[in-house]
């Protein structure tokens, strides 16, 4: 046996943390990863998902041989054949399309990893030679995004590390000790210290449990809590005059709006007491430094946009961004500004515009006929890092759009996940212990390379190597597909980000200062906050921010009494991982988390199997019943595969197809249902 080596990585997967990996390999086999603890953010913890990525890796379902479909689709029916026969009958088919319309070829993809290599490295490369329809990658994040650019400038915010010597810190809209862990840590630290923790949740997460205060609000009213905030705020003159009068666009009438919005009011909307309110004002505008930490789940709804720039006010009316430990973070994704272009080529196009499609409304769209306003009927789809028969919304639309017999249907993967299903052709994808690949974060300011520790099992092969391997049987000639993926690392810091640093360390701190906004100077085109946002405007779009309803508002439908949320369950990542026995041992079985009110109110005990249900379909899963939920919101744990769930049936049965406020986003929080015992 020769001695362990060790590799630094960095972890794929879709989360603000980004950690620093550290792979042990003995004889070719990755046996342990680990956290580094050289990097700072990571402190050498990972989580327990990660912790058995290499169970994942070594998994016996992993997909080593390329495979091509036998049976009717979504059987799961498949014989293995060769890569040459593969890749030459995909790139005949592909072509064929291509002659008539590249755009009724459609790529799907989001941050099955989040490495630009992997991602959309090469295969950006290979859609914009190819011309193919343009994928308006929305699914998670693009509301609370737009929020950010609209008020702050860009996706940027506080540093993470400052949170511990806050005094106050709200967590947004944040299950942390899930998704967002070593963010946690902080917090914690910050606690020892004498920090006020607040959590704003409409279920009783792990992390508000351990909160000093709780707000559990119900869905899509987050933007009435800010608006009332800010209306204490002002009656009280908790308030930075000098800052907002320096820093700051549009105050006078983001005043007037939010003193129509009086405590009493947003707790009618938000469904708790306004004395909550009212304290929790009072702590915002007098604890010093107060930091917000903002996550997505508050943005999956109607008015998610609006909520997260109105959330987004509150530091500078308080002046919290003259301090580094005060101020808010969403994500911080902006800060990084390496070369994309370099890496996704968008010169490719070669002057061509093709439509964008909204990955949001898949399920619509697989089923839609050309038409001058849709452009040519979708007629193969390349997939890879996503899996959105399980996780796009509305899976009944979205599985009838993937079995139409006459899509051609290609599906790069790890498993044979729900989209494998129904694929014509699945391709092995190698994992991130197999292959190189590059990342920037969302929760920290930190570049990470990825180098492989072991080499790719099997026949697999990275999805990098996969797309040169089809341009080339394509006759793409263009020199960029000939670049290695370590080429391609190089090339998005080239200028920005010392290449040898990462090769030495694994990553490499961006220059971000300390405290960004304390004289102001935010990327906005004022080069304030922008309170009010003339661009929002100029899109015939409310320039300030203010509470949306729901689409599906609470109390607006006497036959679906139920408003429903649909966090994930805590061992699982989206979808991934929901394949890993040991983790969906933890899980159990699907769980609907209902109040003990509710519960009674329909004959359902604890352990009761259960359909949930809308018009859009049911779902089945059992009950838990408990105090996570609060009275008339129920919370259905996801992503679970629904091959591996109950009845063939998962949460997105029931979500639906509409868009966020800002950025054309989903809504899968901003869903009315009602539930029975099976
Ligand atoms: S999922 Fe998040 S917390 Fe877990 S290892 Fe990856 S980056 Fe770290």
């Amino acid at each position: 046996m020769n001695a362990p080596q060790q590799v630094r990585g960095a972890c794929p997967h879709d989360c603000p943390d980004t950690c620093s990996l550290v792979t042990t390999v003995v004889d070719g086999v990755a046996t342990r990863v680990q956290g580094n603890p050289a990097h700072r953010p990571t402190d050498g913890v990972l989580c327990a998902k990660v912790s058995r990525y290499a169970e994942r890796t070594y998994h016996p379902g992993r997909v080593l041989r390329p495979l091509r479909r036998v049976g009717p689709k979504g059987s799961g029916r498949f014989e293995a054949v060769s890569w040459d026969e593969a890749l030459q009958d995909i790139a005949s088919r592909l072509s064929a399309i291509a002659a008539r319309d590249p755009q009724a070829i459609l790529p799907y993809s989001y941050c099955g990893t989040m490495g630009w290599v992997q991602g959309d490295g090469m295969a950006s490369r290979f859609f914009h030679r190819l011309g193919a329809s343009l994928l308006d990658r929305t699914i998670c994040s693009v509301a609370g995004s737009a929020a950010m650019v609209h008020t702050l400038g860009a996706k940027v915010g506080m540093k993470v590390e400052f949170f511990a010597e806050a005094k106050l810190i709200l967590i947004w809209g944040s299950n942390s000790i899930t998704s967002n862990l070593h963010f946690w840590r902080l917090a914690q630290e910050a606690k020892r210290r004498g920090a006020r923790l607040v959590c704003i949740d409409p279920r009783r997460t792990e992390t508000a449990e351990k909160c000093h205060e709780h707000l559990q609000i119900l869905p899509g009213t987050d933007a009435a809590l800010a608006l009332a905030l800010m209306h204490e705020l002002v009656r009280n003159d908790w308030l930075d005059h000098d800052y907002i009068a320096r820093h700051t666009l549009g105050w006078e009438a983001l005043r007037e709006r939010a003193l129509r919005w009086s405590p009493e009011r947003a707790a009618a909307t938000c469904g708790i007491d306004a004395q909550r309110i009212r304290e929790l004002a009072r702590d915002y505008g007098t604890l010093r430094p107060a930091a917000i930490r903002l996550n997505y789940g508050m943005q999956r709804v109607h008015g998610g946009g609006n909520a997260a720039r109105a959330v987004a006010c509150l530091p500078a009316l308080v002046g919290a961004w003259r301090d580094r430990a005060g101020g808010v973070l969403l994500s911080s994704s902006g800060w990084a500004t390496l070369d994309r272009a370099a890496v996704q080529r968008p010169d490719l196009l070669a002057g061509r515009t093709p439509r964008s499609i909204n990955m949001v409304t898949i399920g619509d769209d697989l089923q839609r006929p050309a038409s001058p306003a849709f452009g040519p009927r979708v007629e193969a789809v390349v997939v890879y890092n996503s899996n959105p028969v399980a996780v796009a919304p509305e899976s009944a639309q979205v599985v009838r759009g993937f079995a139409r017999e006459d899509l051609f249907t290609v599906v790069l993967e790890h498993f044979r996940t729900d989209t494998a299903d129904y694929a014509d052709y699945v391709l092995p994808a190698t994992t991130q212990l197999e292959h190189w690949d590059l990342h920037t974060a969302y929760g920290h300011t930190d570049v990470l390379l990825n180098r492989p520790a072991i080499a790719p099992l099997g026949e697999a092969r990275p999805n990098s190597q996969i797309f040169r391997d089809l341009a080339a049987r394509m006759g793409f000639a263009d020199a960029c597909f000939a670049d290695s993926d370590e080429a391609i690392c190089r090339q998005a810091c080239a200028g920005r980000v010392d290449f040898d640093e990462l090769l030495q360390n694994g990553f490499a701190p961006l220059p971000v200062p300390d405290a960004p906004f304390a004289e102001g100077r935010f990327p906005t085109p004022s080069g304030r906050c922008e309170f009010f946002s003339a661009a929002l405007a100029r899109q015939g779009l409310d320039g300030l921010p203010d509470h949306v309803p729901n689409h599906e508002a609470f109390g607006s439908s006497p036959r679906y009494p139920l408003a429903m949320i649909s966090p994930p369950a805590r061992n699982f990542l989206n979808s991934t991982f929901v394949n890993v026995d040991a983790l969906r041992a933890i899980e159990g079985e699907p769980l609907l988390e209902i109040h003990p009110q509710d519960a009674q109110a329909r004959g359902i005990e604890d352990g009761t199997p259960v359909r949930v249900f809308n018009d859009r379909g049911e779902y089945h899963c059992k009950a838990q019943v408990c105090e996570r939920a609060r009275p008339g919101v129920v919370n259905g744990l996801g992503v679970w595969w629904r091959k591996l769930g109950m009845a063939g049936t998962n949460v997105n049965q029931l979500t639906s197809q509409r868009l966020t406020d800002l950025g054309g986003g989903p809504v899968f929080y901003d869903c009315l249902v009602d539930v029975q015992p099976a």
